[in-house]
């Protein structure tokens, strides 16, 4: 196990929406990365993954729990602290268009973090930092000077990964950064991102919908549904042993790349939508969805629980009491 950098304890975080009501977008999650890890986070639209990154980034407050990086507390810091250490964390954002401004030249957009910060006072150095970047992402100096809108999607992306570069962070969140672009574009971004993280030992949070790119960056997934972390291991492990329902039932949409395995691939489709996280269901949050699901599911919430070495499960099936006890055999019958 590496060094830690970034620590999330029993992270919560609700908003208070139309009258007076809660949405539970983050409830009681825990995990922590390692230095030079790319942790993936993974989950449908909804599940609060991408809150978490904006909690992480102190961009949104806690409602409870902590968030520690490099042992600093993030929501403790005062303004000017965390302005300095927004030095060290960057983001990388879903739509690469949207999060560029389009009056701006690649230039201005690169060098933008660096004005706010200060960094290079010297005109020439700062334009040869953004000659160096756009090389590093794949571009080259004579598109400083091209606005936004003369840029594919897979470009774009990259002019966005040359900013978070910009003040040589060691932590980046990329928020579903290839979820916008074709698939052709997906791997060559990926490709960018592992080779960056070689280069400068960067340590990733890479959120994504989807489980299939995910394995070919992370180091560990962690799995979210409806605000709670329902499974985490390494990638490896969650690929060949995936044990919680959900889990499963994300790896069965994958299509394989081989006719007759995909031929006779079996999907587990998942019924009705995601429940709202204002009224979540009680007990396991997946029970309304769960092919498995018992009666137990809907009276206690499953405990996080280490079921071999690094890999974790909430759920009940692993919980031998539960399962081998009388009451929970008369209990094992599915929801309708
Ligand atoms: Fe399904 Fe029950 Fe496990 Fe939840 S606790 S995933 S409902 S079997």
């Amino acid at each position: 196990m590496g060094e830690k950098i970034l620590e999330v304890n029993q992270l919560k975080k609700y908003f208070t929406v139309g009258g007076g009501q809660v949405l539970l977008a983050v409830n009681d999650v825990s995990f922590s990365i390692n230095k030079g890890e790319t942790f993936g986070l993974v989950g449908e639209s909804g599940c609060g993954k991408s809150t978490i990154g904006r909690t992480i980034l102190g961009l949104y407050d806690k409602t409870d729990g902590e968030v520690l990086y490099d042992g600093n507390n993030i929501h403790s810091l005062t303004t000017k602290e965390k302005f300095q250490m927004y030095r060290r964390m960057q983001m990388i954002f879903q739509d690469p268009y949207a999060s560029l401004n389009p009056r701006s030249t690649i230039k201005e957009v690169i060098s933008e973090p660096m004005e706010v910060h200060g960094v290079y006072k010297n005109k020439q150095e700062k334009l040869d930092r953004v000659y160096q970047l756009l090389e590093e992402v794949g571009l080259n100096r004579d598109h400083a000077n091209r606005y936004p809108h003369e840029f594919s999607g897979g470009q774009r992306q990259r002019i966005g990964i040359a900013r978070a570069l910009a003040l040589n962070p060691d932590f980046i969140i990329a928020d579903e950064p290839i979820s916008a672009l074709d698939v052709s574009v997906q791997a060559q971004v990926v490709n960018l991102l592992k080779d960056l993280q070689m280069d400068k030992g960067l340590t990733f949070l890479f959120i994504a919908h989807d489980l299939s790119m995910v394995k070919l960056i992370s180091d560990r997934i962690g799995v979210m549904y409806l605000g709670n972390l329902v499974e985490l291991t390494n990638s490896e492990e969650l690929y060949d042993n995936p044990l919680h329902p959900y889990t499963k039932a994300l790896l069965s949409a994958i299509p394989i790349p081989d006719p007759d395995i995909e031929e006779t691939r079996e999907r587990i489709i998942l019924k009705g939508e995601l429940p709202s996280p204002i009224h979540p269901p009680s007990g396991c949050v997946f029970r309304t969805r769960c092919p498995m699901a018992m009666e137990v599911c809907a009276l206690k919430k499953p405990t996080w629980q280490e079921i071999e070495q690094d890999h974790y499960v909430a759920c009940h099936l692993y919980d031998e009491t539960i399962v081998n006890t009388e009451q929970a055999r008369g209990l094992a019958t599915k929801l309708k």
